[in-house]
């Protein structure tokens, strides 16, 4: 299936084609059509399945009618709204829609909050066709009047289910109530809680539901390990582990954000470079720690859980947990960052006693004990413990072939004792939710079948 049989128009064709796209991936197979036919949609997709593509190019399409290059802000009221819950999120839905939308006369800008707002005020006076907000600040601007929303046509809440985990839901609800009732809505969310049906159900007019299956589980690209290590000993073994591997790109995972700033300074005076994100520091501050991370001048950035949404890092070799997180859906997010593009990543943890119980319940997620390592030893040192597949140095990986001797079987006993080989019982709660990662996110440049793993013909029903 090509681009053009899903009736794109030129314009987007050509974008999609400097976008280095040559096929439509399975969401945006299903989605593209039903939001040209103005239906509204339920979509189950989590990110890198081209979600993004998947609601923006129809979008630009339903909007070209309205593109003009008129000076008067009158010409230009927003038409359509996407809210993402976070700044990144909101930041690369818009970066998207710019590139989408490149050949095409249409105005967008992005609103989020931790940053001046005079800037975004003068882009939406201006006038703007489409606009991506978070919630708070998409707000602000509604009270300072510099927005108005009577004509938004179309709808698009990306990542619902943490716009609602972060207690969006009373903001969302306010903006519902600016929007005409005549428009369409599109609803994406990873996971489908009763929360997110009930407001799939006030929001969405017979929605057509989308639903793909979730990528490559994380087993499958990701190496995990762990590393059963006392409290007091996980900064040590961290620079051990960075200076022994050579790490020259990690993600280190931590609860609470004001421990982040805290161990990014000591690994500094350890003589690591490390930078800190998280939700205490300025817009500002954020990005520049991420612009350090991504261009090689920061080796560690040390993060929480909500911080860390939406970074869009390709090939990140490796992710720390250095403290376990509280839900193993964490975990999964987390590693999530990791193992993107088809290429392998390490998702290593550092455990203390106090967490074996954390442990055990990302293992049930998994389905899977993960392999444990000893501090101490260096890697040339390790007997061989894990799967063979698992040893090769990563740069080796993507030139596996034939004679890779086949995997061995996996552990089949979690940190407490939970015996893999009887069939698992989730919790209904448990159930309901993720049990997979957000899916690596996909190069541009990489054939899509390949990425995507032939997921067309998979789809869940
Ligand atoms: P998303 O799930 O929207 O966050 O997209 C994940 C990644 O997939 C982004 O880096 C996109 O550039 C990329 N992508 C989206 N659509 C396609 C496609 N049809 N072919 C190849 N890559 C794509």
């Amino acid at each position: 299936m090509s681009f053009a049989e899903l009736n794109l128009i030129p314009e987007l064709q050509r974008a999609v084609a400097d976008e280095g796209y040559t096929e439509p991936t399975p969401i945006q197979a299903k989605a593209i059509p039903a939001v040209l036919e103005r239906r509204d949609i339920m979509g189950c997709a989590q990110t890198g399945t081209g979600k993004t593509a998947g609601f923006t190019l129809p979008m630009l399409q339903l909007l070209a009618p309205y593109a003009n290059s008129s000076p008067s802000p009158a010409r230009h009221p927003v038409r359509a709204l996407v809210l993402t819950p976070t700044r990144e999120l909101a930041a690369q839905v818009s970066d998207s829609v710019k590139a989408y939308g490149k050949f095409m006369k249409l105005r967008s800008t992005v609103v989020y909050g931790g940053v001046d707002m005079q800037p975004q005020t003068k882009a939406l006076r201006e006038g703007i066709e489409i606009l991506v907000a978070t919630p708070g600040r998409l707000l602000d601007h509604v009270q300072q009047k510099s927005v108005a929303l009577g004509q938004v046509e179309i709808l698009i809440l990306d990542e619902a289910d943490r716009m609602l985990d972060m207690g969006f839901l009373p903001d969302i609800r306010r903006i519902l109530a600016l929007l005409p009732a005549q428009r369409q809505s599109l609803l994406f969310s990873a996971t489908f809680s009763d929360e997110i049906k009930k407001l799939a159900n006030q929001m969405l007019r017979n929605p057509t539901l989308i639903e793909v299956a979730r990528r490559n589980a994380p087993a499958d690209l990701v190496k995990h390990q762990v590393y059963e290590v006392q409290a007091l000993r996980k900064r040590a073994l961290l620079v051990q582990l960075i200076r022994s591997r050579d790490m020259k790109q990690v993600l280190v995972f931590l609860r609470m954000k004001r421990d982040c700033n805290k161990l990014a300074r000591e690994l500094v005076r350890d003589g690591i470079n490390a930078t800190a994100i998280h939700s205490d520091r300025t817009q500002a501050e954020r990005e520049q720690a991420l612009t350090d991370f991504k261009e090689g001048r920061a080796t560690v950035l040390v993060a929480t859980d909500i911080a860390a949404r939406g970074i869009d890092i390709e090939e990140l070799p490796f992710v720390i947990n250095y403290e376990l997180p509280y839900t193993p859906e964490d975990y999964v997010h987390r590693i999530g960052r990791t193992g993107r593009a088809g290429m392998p990543g390490e998702a290593i943890s550092l455990v203390c006693p106090d967490e074996h119980r954390l442990l055990a319940d990302i293992e049930k997620l998994l389905k899977r004990a993960i392999p444990r390592e000893t501090a101490g030893e260096s890697s040339d040192e390790r007997p061989r413990r894990s799967r063979p597949e698992e040893r090769e140095p990563r740069d080796e990986a993507p030139k596996r072939h034939s004679s890779t001797p086949p995997p061995a079987p996996r552990p089949m006993v979690a940190a407490d004792g939970f015996d893999f080989n009887k069939p698992y019982q989730p919790s209904t709660a448990a159930a309901e939710r993720v049990a997979a990662p957000p899916p690596p996110r996909l190069r541009s440049t990489r054939p899509t079948a390949a990425l995507l793993g032939g997921l067309l013909g998979k789809d869940k029903k």
